[in-house]
């Protein structure tokens, strides 16, 4: 790596941040390409948020990723919003283009293009959602304008419905087209049954719960996609499950490589190397398992 003067930084912004794979897969995505660009990581309490994004913006950096806790706050500092990013209430990445910050957010934008990578279309299929959290509203957001039928199970009923009438209502979609139910045994039966992609966007199945699994093994048939975006493990208990019944499966590790293959793209134009991305990321996940016990990757 050459740095100079001249070299483009780009940045994490999150609270904690010292295990996200983000750097890693950014920077060999650069390396790969020979762009002269560095990605590096900024823990950001919530009190000190508007100095960094203002900081940032003084200092000329070029692009930042946002997560969690600070997807919503950030946009209070930015000067403009992306179409997604405003329907959505939720950024992911900033373009500082000649000083003006631009929101956008690429969680939907990534789970669409994983399903895509894979050879899953979602335009006119039935998809279920499991959750109703800030992935799930991203993801929803997103296949809602494609599906057929989008349906949105959570343990929360009341957030669902919630999420289920601000997609039909900001994209104008009919209601029955955006359903929502509680994520339990008997929704889980009758939604399954004609369903072409589930989605879980809950945490149920990330370490250390690794054990458990959001749907019941004899409710998993052949005719499903089914996409876990938890990716710690790599592979849960649901992946593990989908495949014994025939069902194509797609790990969570993949909406994080296209998700940060577009926050790649805003930020150089380019089109990102997706494979070399994903090798990165997954030699890294290698390594720290063989060098100590388990933790947990964040984006
Ligand atoms: P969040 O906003 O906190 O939402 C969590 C969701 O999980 C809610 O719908 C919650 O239901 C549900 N949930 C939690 N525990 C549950 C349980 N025991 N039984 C049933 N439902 C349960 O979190 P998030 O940001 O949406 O993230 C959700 C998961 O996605 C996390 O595992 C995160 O690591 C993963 N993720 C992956 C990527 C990626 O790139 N692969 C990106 C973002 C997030 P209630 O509403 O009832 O509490």
């Amino acid at each position: 790596m050459n740095l100079s003067a001249r070299t483009k930084v780009c940045a994490l912004i999150g609270h904690p941040v010292e295990h996200s794979l983000s750097p890693i897969i950014q920077n060999a995505a650069f390396q790969h390409l020979g762009l002269d660009y560095v990605y590096v990581a900024f823990n950001v309490k919530p009190e000190d948020l508007g100095y960094a994004v203002l900081g940032a913006k003084s200092l000329g950096i070029h692009g930042l990723n946002v997560t969690m806790p600070h997807k919503v706050e950030v946009i209070r500092y930015l000067d403009e919003l992306d179409g997604d990013a405003r329907l959505i209430g939720s950024v992911n990445t900033i373009l500082n283009s000649n000083g003006r910050l631009i929101g956008y957010t690429t969680d939907g934008i990534g789970v669409l293009n994983a399903l895509k990578y894979a050879g899953e279309d979602p335009a006119n299929k039935k998809i279920i959602v499991l959750g109703a959290g800030g992935a799930s509203r991203s993801i929803s957001f997103s296949l809602a304008k494609y599906a057929r039928e989008l349906v949105i199970l959570n343990r929360t009923v009341d957030k669902a419905e919630g999420l289920a009438k601000d997609i039909a209502c900001s994209l104008g979609i009919r209601a029955d087209t955006v359903r929502f139910g509680k994520l339990d045994y008997s929704h889980l039966e009758t939604e399954l049954k004609d369903a072409d992609i589930v989605i879980n966007a809950t945490s149920v199945g990330m370490k250390p719960n690794d054990e458990e699994t959001p749907i019941k093994r004899e409710l998993l048939h052949s005719g499903l996609t089914v996409f876990d975006i938890v990716y710690e493990p790599l592979e849960t208990r649901l992946l593990r499950e989908a495949k014994l019944a025939g069902a194509k499966t797609i790990d969570g590790l993949s909406m994080l490589i296209h998700q940060g293959a577009a926050s790649f793209e805003i930020w150089t134009g380019v089109k990102a190397p997706i494979e070399v991305m994903r090798e990165a990321a997954l030699k890294k996940i290698r390594e720290t398992h063989e060098v100590s016990a388990p933790q947990q990757f964040k984006g």
